[in-house]
């Protein structure tokens, strides 16, 4: 990360300064009037909005500047999607500084969250491709680095911070001195050692720039439309990076990182973000403990309804789920248990398609539940099956015998009518533990394999089988691949990736092999392949998990998986040094949407009046499911 905790302070200093003498001035008239100075509260800051947090660090510096006395707790850390209602923080201290702090604190935090969230926004809007988000110099004057800061805590990279770290030639450069070469010139002989971008306007700037000897640090490609881009990457053919740049909007922005440019970047997110709802509530220390203890309410909830009902939580889950959970589990072990169970509720803690497959492999009479049905998943959410069946049909057109050349493959990431359509079609699901091995039985049934949704995991799986690279062809629903290429084709990835694991880039394998030659590097199979190939070793959550398990003490990790898992493996590991291999761990918002609240919430329904939904899946799709289920089952 560009910006530390150290550098953003140093920045922020000066702006806390001005914002108290701003909004405090000669003192807080309203509280030093009514509230005794001896008094001690107790605050929740609490998100009103769902959204990722930035900015901790600056709003406790903003309470210590009051009182260093303030005991400020993050529950949450900066770059983590927290839900509506989620505690960020905690302080507790002299009630007159928790008041005159408050909105100065607040005002920092919710603004820099506010550019996180929408960076997170954009950052999820191209997940499927390699593009990469960037912000530029439109930030609030004097803000700079507290916004660019925000931007990397979204997910997003930082452009130039400034005009002295890099040079950018635009347009105006390039028509003060006609053209070009002479501005790249002029450049390198200045400042031989600062890296250069140049900003084309047409194809014809673009070779330009493209002859220039040693290439450019990269090219700005200005305002193009998207068949302009297209062209431009054509015939880049990867020798100098691309940016586009000029009206990208959340609508737009996934539509150009389809035309393969590298970087893209947007001025709204640091101009136009608006700021995420968050508030501090106040209360009396001693009310503090006088909470309802949800824990204690589930565990005595879960003793009444007995063996009734069970709980499954898959790793990803929040820690105090999982405390109270039957059985924790990934999604290969969690299908397993649902099969087997005979408990009359099956309470899913997890995301909605591992609930579906649950109730497609539960028994007639037993119900599965999940405390949000809400709780979707990005992956899955990117091949509908309207989508799917439309290239099957495309497929289907450039094959002689499609029911005898192609199997449907789904990973069990996906919707129960997905599921539905491999079971019909003759194919299966896979899990991350097994995609090798169904991969490989399909294979030798029918010689080619449609994989869908997570284009990461199927192009890792065709890579540790030895298919080559040719042989792989990834899906493009806006330029249909030709039927020459499909007939070539060994394996055909749906152009899905799972947001999460999409988050782990090469760069932090390499910062991860800086901390030490002894590090190991272990990844999850949705991540890119560029990292798992540069990492030691990659694997299903449950061999993450038996890899760690096995480690002798001293072991250090740098784990490329959802947070909350590497949390509590380093937790359940004191002994071994156990971190996420992203400097700003991502964490999977669908799984945060299971809280303790809503696991209560459910069971004190299912415990009184009975009246809960269960997850339902059409009777037909449910047997074709479970076909394809079963099929992987018995592997
Ligand atoms: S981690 Fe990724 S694949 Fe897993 S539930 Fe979250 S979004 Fe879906």
């Amino acid at each position: 990360m560009d910006i530390s905790e150290e550098k953003l302070l140093r920045a922020a200093q000066p702006l806390i300064e001005l914002a108290i003498a701003e909004d405090i001035g000669p003192g807080d008239a309203t509280s030093e009037a009514i509230l005794p100075a001896d008094q001690i509260l107790y605050g929740r800051i609490v998100a009103k909005a769902a959204g990722v947090i930035a900015g901790l660090p600056v709003a406790k510096a903003v309470f210590k500047r009051l009182d260093p006395a303030v005991e400020f707790i993050a529950r949450v850390a900066d770059g983590q999607e927290v839900t509506a209602g989620e505690l960020i923080a905690e302080v507790t201290g002299a009630a007159r500084a928790l008041l005159a702090a408050e909105r100065t604190a607040l005002n920092f935090l919710q603004r820099m969250s506010g550019i996180a969230t929408l960076t997170r926004q954009f950052v999820d809007a191209v997940a499927c491709t390699p593009a990469v988000i960037l912000d530029t110099r439109k930030t609030t004057p004097g803000h700079r680095l507290l916004e660019k800061y925000a931007v990397y805590m979204g997910g997003g990279l930082n452009h130039r911070i400034s005009l002295y770290d890099m040079m950018l030639i635009k347009d105006n450069h390039v028509d003060a001195v006609g053209g070009i070469l002479p501005a790249i010139e002029r450049a390198r002989t200045a400042y031989p050692s600062l890296p250069i971008e140049v900003e084309v306007r047409n194809l014809d700037e673009l070779r330009q720039a493209l002859s220039v000897q040693p290439p450019l640090e990269r090219i700005m490609l200005d305002n193009m439309d998207l068949e302009l881009m297209r062209q431009a990457v054509g015939i880049t053919a990867g020798r100098v990076p691309l940016e586009a740049s000029g009206g990208v909007t959340l609508e737009r922005v996934a539509d150009i990182a389809a035309t393969g440019v590298d970087y893209i970047s947007v001025g709204a997110l640091t101009h136009s973000s608006a700021a995420l709802d968050i508030s501090m509530e106040l209360i009396p220390p001693a009310a503090r403990a006088a909470g309802p203890d949800l824990s204690q309410r589930v565990a005595e909830l879960k003793a009444r309804l007995g063996e009734r009902l069970i709980i499954l939580a898959h790793h990803y889950q929040r820690d105090e789920v999982v405390a109270l959970a039957d059985f924790v589990g990934d999604s290969l072990e969690l299908a397993r248990r649902a099969a087997q169970t005979s408990a009359q509720f099956i309470v899913f803690c997890g995301v909605h398609f591992m609930a579906e497959t649950a109730a497609v492999l539960a028994r007639p009479g037993q119900l599965v539940l999940t405390p949000d049905p809400s709780a979707g998943c990005y992956l899955a959410d990117t091949a509908t099956l309207e989508a799917v069946r439309t290239a099957w049909e495309r497929l289907a057109d450039a094959l002689v015998s499609p029911e005898t050349e192609i199997t449907p493959i789904t990973y069990v990431n996906s919707s129960a009518a997905l599921k539905a359509f491999c079971g019909y079609h003759g194919g299966m699901v896979c899990t991350s533990s097994n995609a090798e091995q169904v991969v490989r039985a399909a294979l030798e049934q029918r010689r080619r394999i449609f994989f869908f949704p997570d284009q990461h995991l199927g192009r890792n799986t065709a890579r540790r089988m030895g298919i080559a690279p040719h042989e792989v062809l990834l899906w493009d629903a806006r330029r249909f691949p030709d039927a020459e290429a499909i007939r070539r084709a060994t394996i055909i990835l749906w152009p899905g990736a799972c947001n999460v694991h999409q988050r782990f880039r090469p760069q932090h394998v390499q910062a991860a092999r800086q901390r030490g030659p002894d590090v190991r590097v272990v990844v999850h199979p949705e991540c890119t392949s560029e990292v798992v190939q540069l990492a030691d070793d990659a694997g299903s959550t449950a061999y993450i998990i038996r890899q760690v398990k096995n480690g002798p003490p001293g072991t250090r990790w740098a784990i490329g998986t959802e947070t909350r898992l590497v949390q509590r493996l380093q937790r359940d590991h004191p002994q071994q040094t156990i971190l996420s291999l992203a400097d700003v761990p991502p964490f999977c918002r669908s799984m945060s949407q299971i809280t303790l609240r809503n696991l209560a919430r459910l069971l004190e329904e299912l415990a009184t009046t009975g009246a809960v939904s269960p997850v339902v899946v059409d009777e037909e799709e449910s047997h074709w499911a479970r076909v394809a289920l079963e099929r992987m089952l018995a592997l």
